[in-house]
């Protein structure tokens, strides 16, 4: 019998020890039976003693034979994870291998080592199906101008097994155990800025660099990453690209697919199907994957030959996971191109001041894309509008509603732009100003108009309106701040015969939804959109000609010190919007703080300005960038309990002397879920210190817990929302 020590998806730090007739290659998954359960873990190691008896020890139940060991990377990218975000070993890895695997089902690896393409005879005996079946139609077409597998023939005609079955039969394949990469077309020429990016990424193949490619959307970045992909490909290495799940979009995987036609792609994100998810997984893992495109999740794909990351948008909030293991993708993929030593490039618009400050203090190399590279079209003109004494009539300013009538009588289309963040409209009683709460969370219930129901934004509670205040029993509730939907109705009255769309979660809840509005876009149909962040991303609407931003001012009030950094990015973003095609856009700002900087950077565009004088503050205050944060949060029935056990624990332990703490605070949303939450920030400027101080409140916090069962706890190590 050989001992071997695995990683099980228990909240304990440690691994436990099962027996197995032969050695188990360390990164093996297996079945084992722990507290009377079956569940996967992986073998970490083997051991040679045991320090109890040897009559205890369960034996292995199951060995996954399909899914080859994890390698030795992937392991040592999980013992980095556990240790540096303060997560048990076990847990991470669960959190980080797809459910399929999870499963004690167990997992079958299917078959795909095969590609298919219709031969001479195939191309001239099979008829062209009738374009009015579809699916039958389009596989037809694939099998005539490409070369692809049984996965991705699938994802064009669900049954394509059994149709290729048949014309293999008949003698009409061409069917090859390897791809056919072709690779690589395109159309364009890479202007200079793009070229000399290329290059520096290029010369530094094979090695580790991070880079920050830095151009507003539309300046070629993507153009870029992909001459980059390209080499690499081309190399017989893999890319992982990493994108916020709202980038995920059609149009950038058809883009991605007809470049790298051949390449097998493996796409992740929160749709994809739990079975698919785990093929690909162990498909990247045999190498048989070139290309992998997902959100944070796929930062954990095993790849053996890994020659190039990409992360787009790497100022985005949703790199950061909020639960569970909460690591950051981009800096866990930054740890994942040291180790495989390839290049790193993130790139945004709007870069966070993390990787900002790195480029300054040269860590990152900085690559900047300074135009747009498909237009001549100039930089969006910003006007800020003073609105401190002016009245305003939902929000809306006289001179923002001549502009959207001008605008919409000389045929251009308007963007309202709200930032939802302090817009969510209130119900009220106009008699004696009792507004609504959810009873589960610190949180006022926002007032959905269509379904007349109240809805908590946090724990989902949703109610009907009740027929009169609770307070005073008056039966008139009115609807306070401006959500979006008020905001159309007031611009329906005010342009009666404009044809006005709002886009927001409840407008275009599913994916058909925002589909075909985005065709009714394209297709002329609308004057003006109103909606929030959804709007600020991604798509070229070429009549777009005016922006009017309504309430930017909310997130200065922010006791967030990363309010104005979002804020920046979504006003650049937003006001990019405007003025994409040949004509120069124009926004309009309303805000009540004329003089303030943020404002001040956005008339001139201009981000460096924006983050240098943001570093320079945090700088003073001592806020990350310049020391590092970790919030240790606690929660239970009662605040005082939580804060309470926060309180013990601070006075009982030794912080190192660089460690600052701050708290115990009960947190933002102090109450979610009917339970209550405090944290305490910890803040160091060495990471060493941090983590040292961080373990000693997870010992703390581990001995107290058992004794406490009502108490949970979490760290949250480079915390996001402070
Ligand atoms: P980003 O990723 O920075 O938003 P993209 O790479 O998507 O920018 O490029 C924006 C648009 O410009 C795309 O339509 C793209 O096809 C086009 N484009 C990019 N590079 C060039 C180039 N060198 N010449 C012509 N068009 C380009
Ligand atoms: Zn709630």
């Amino acid at each position: 019998m050989y001992w071997h020590q695995i990683a099980i998806n228990v909240p304990l730090e440690r691994l436990f020890t099962y027996s197995h007739p032969t050695v188990l290659p360390a990164g093996t998954l297996v079945v084992v039976s722990f507290r009377n359960r079956r569940s996967v873990g992986v073998v970490w190691a083997q051991v040679e003693e045991l320090d109890f008896d040897a009559a205890k020890v369960l034996p292995v139940l199951e060995v996954l034979a399909d899914v080859p060991p994890l390698s030795r990377h992937w392991r040592e990218m999980m013992d980095f994870c556990s240790r540096y975000y303060l997560y048990p070993l076990g847990q991470a890895v669960g959190a980080a291998l797809p459910q399929g695997l999870r499963d004690k089902e167990g997992f079958v690896a299917q078959e795909t080592k095969r590609w298919y393409r219709f031969n001479e005879a195939g191309k001239t005996a099979v008829k062209e199906p009738s374009l009015s079946h579809h699916k039958k139609h389009a596989l037809w077409q694939a099998l005539h101008s490409q070369c692809l597998s049984l996965r991705e023939l699938k994802q064009i005609h669900p049954q394509a097994a059994a149709q290729l079955a048949q014309y293999e039969a008949q003698g009409y394949l061409d069917v090859r155990d390897t791809p056919l990469k072709m690779g690589f077309a395109t159309e364009f020429v890479l202007n200079e800025a793009q070229e000399q990016a290329k290059t520096a990424i290029v010369a530094t193949l094979n090695q580790f660099q991070a880079f920050l490619l830095h151009g507003i959307t539309g300046s070629g970045k993507t153009e870029v990453y992909f001459a980059v992909m390209a080499q690499v490909l081309a190399q017989g290495q893999q890319v992982l690209m990493l994108l916020p799940e709202i980038n995920l979009t059609p149009q950038l995987l058809s883009r991605v697919q007809e470049r790298f036609y051949g390449y097998e792609t493996a796409v992740l994100h929160s749709q994809t199907a739990a079975g698919v998810r785990s093929q690909d997984f162990v498909r990247a893992m045999k190498g048989e994957v070139s290309l992998v495109i997902g959100t944070r999740l796929s930062v954990f794909t095993p790849m053996p030959n890994l020659g190039l990351i990409v992360v787009d948008e790497e100022h985005d909030g949703s790199f950061k996971q909020q639960n569970e293991l909460r690591y950051h993708a981009r800096d866990v993929a930054l740890w994942r191109a040291k180790q495989a030593s390839c290049p790193i490039v993130l790139g945004s618009a709007t870069p966070s001041l993390e990787s900002w400050n790195n480029a300054k203090t040269a860590r990152f190399q900085l690559l900047s894309l300074p135009m747009r590279a498909n237009s001549q079209a100039t930089l969006p003109k910003v006007h800020i509008l003073d609105v401190s004494r002016l009245p305003l009539e939902h929000g809306v300013s006289e001179p923002v509603k001549q502009a959207l009538l001008k605008n919409w009588q000389q045929g251009g289309m308007s963007l309202v732009y709200l930032n939802r963040r302090g817009f969510a409209p209130v119900l009220a009683c106009t008699s004696c100003g009792h507004t609504f709460d959810c009873p589960n969370c610190s949180a006022k219930l926002v007032w959905h108009q269509r379904q007349n129901q109240l809805r908590c934004h946090h724990c989902d509670l949703r109610q009907a309106v009740p027929p009169f205040c609770s307070e005073c029993h008056d039966t008139d509730l009115k609807p306070l701040g401006q959500g979006t939907q008020r905001i159309e109705e007031a611009l329906q009255e005010w342009l009666p015969h404009a044809r006005i769309v709002r886009v927001d979660r409840d407008s275009t809840s599913g994916k058909q939804d925002w589909h075909d509005l985005y065709e009714k876009i394209q297709a002329d149909a609308v004057d003006v959109l109103v909606g929030t962040q959804m709007l600020a991303k991604g798509h070229d609407f070429a009549r777009l000609n005016l922006v009017v931003i309504l309430n930017a001012d909310g997130a200065l009030y922010s006791s967030d010190f990363r309010a104005p950094e979002h804020l920046f990015s979504q006003l650049l973003q937003v006001s990019g919007r405007a003025g994409r095609a040949e004509t120069a856009g124009r926004v309009l700002l309303q805000t009540q703080m004329p003089e303030h900087p943020v404002f001040h950077a956005l008339v001139k565009q201009d981000y460096a300005a924006f983050a240098n004088q943001e570093l320079a503050l945090r700088q003073a205050y001592q806020f990350p960038p310049f020391a590092h944060m970790l919030a240790v949060r606690v929660d239970a029935p009662q605040m005082d309990m939580a804060q309470n056990l926060l309180e013990q624990i601070l006075e009982n332990i030794e912080l190192p002397e660089d460690v600052s703490a701050f708290g115990p605070v009960p947190m933002l949303m102090a109450r979610l879920n009917q339970r209550e939450r405090a944290q305490i920030f910890l803040q160091a400027p060495s990471r060493q210190s941090l983590h040292k101080a961080g373990r000693l409140f997870q010992a703390a916090l581990l001995h107290a817990m058992p004794h406490q069962s009502q108490w949970r706890f979490a760290l949250d190590v480079d915390v996001q929302d402070a």
